[in-house]
């Protein structure tokens, strides 16, 4: 047995080295990645389940490597967040979707809004809303078309603070939307506080719609709380049919999932567009 530890410690203090190396590896390919431009948006419809048309698309940022090829966002996110890379990376994902989007509409694509995930530490930056001007000013796209996703578990950080961001944000004409709604918490006291439009339902809970009887009144609990409060409200990861049958006959306004399409590089999202709308 003591001998079973020293070997475990042996073979343990190699590998962190080796752990914080790669890290340090990755932060710096990161870093050139952001200068280099590397970074490229996805684009996601989300279904408006009365019209069954794409009114909105998620923008979802996905690295090209040279090498690694494309690398998701689980990968860098949580390394851009704790090094601060992610203030650049999320001003370039911003400044790509709204120049798309406006792109889009000038080739005379259905009208699409785009929403963009905002994350905890670009939310706590007091330039935020600058920032977002200066994008949507460079890009000639109205703010009504820009919606801004936190998360549940972000926007429960320093309620107070987040108020007074999102009412800026608000007042500008952007709109804001709750992501993975149902994983973070929420006190629903502090929920009618905050200047939002849209709810999105956690994608585990519609995944268990039809397995998990609990699941499935969750979601419809989540819907009638945002009609109660006046918000929209999207479905993530809807895979079935009989997922997407559920929300609709529940009211859930807007619908996301592979069932519609996976995210999509933006000459292939403009295909299936054009496909899905005529
Ligand atoms: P998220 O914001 O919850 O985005 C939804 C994720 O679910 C996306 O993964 C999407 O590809 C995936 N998804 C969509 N429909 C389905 C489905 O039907 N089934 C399944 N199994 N998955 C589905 P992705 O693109 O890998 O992004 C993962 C997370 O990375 C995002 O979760 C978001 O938190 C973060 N992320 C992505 N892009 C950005 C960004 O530009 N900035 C920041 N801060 N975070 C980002
Ligand atoms: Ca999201
Ligand atoms: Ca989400
Ligand atoms: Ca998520």
């Amino acid at each position: 047995k003591q001998q079973g530890r020293n070997n475990f410690q042996y073979y343990m203090a190699p590998e962190k080295t080796e752990a914080q190396l790669e890290r340090f590896a990755m932060e710096a390919m990161l870093r050139k990645a952001l200068e280099k431009d590397e970074l490229l948006v996805y684009y996601q419809p989300r279904i408006h389940t009365k019209s069954e048309r794409v009114v909105c698309v998620e923008a979802l940022v996905r690295w090209k490597h040279p090498s690694l090829g494309i690398v998701p966002p689980a990968e860098f996110i949580p390394l851009a967040e704790e090094t601060g890379l992610i203030v650049q990376l999320g001003e370039q994902v911003l400044r790509k979707a709204c120049n798309q989007i406006k792109r889009w509409q000038n080739e005379g694509l259905p009208e699409l809004s785009v929403s963009v995930n905002l994350s905890p530490h670009q939310f706590r930056q007091q330039n935020l809303p600058a920032v977002i001007a200066r994008i949507l000013r460079q890009a000639g796209l109205r703010p009504q078309y820009l919606e801004l996703e936190i998360t549940e578990s972000a926007a429960m950080q320093n309620v107070n603070r987040n108020i007074l961001m999102m009412r800026e944000l608000k007042e500008m004409g952007v709109k804001i939307s709750i992501d993975d709604f149902g994983t973070g918490y929420s006190s629903l006291s502090y929920l009618k506080k905050f200047p939002i439009d849209v709810l999105k339902v956690d994608r585990s809970f519609i995944s268990g719609i039809h397995e998990d009887p609990d699941h499935a009144a969750i979601v419809n609990a989540i819907i009638v709380l945002a009609k109660t409060l006046k918000l929209k409200v999207t479905a993530e990861g809807v895979e079935t049919e009989e997922q997407y049958i559920f929300l609709r006959q529940h009211h859930c306004d807007e619908a996301q999932g592979y069932l519609f399409g996976k995210p999509m590089p933006p000459d292939i999202f403009e295909e299936w567009v054009r496909l899905n709308t005529t």
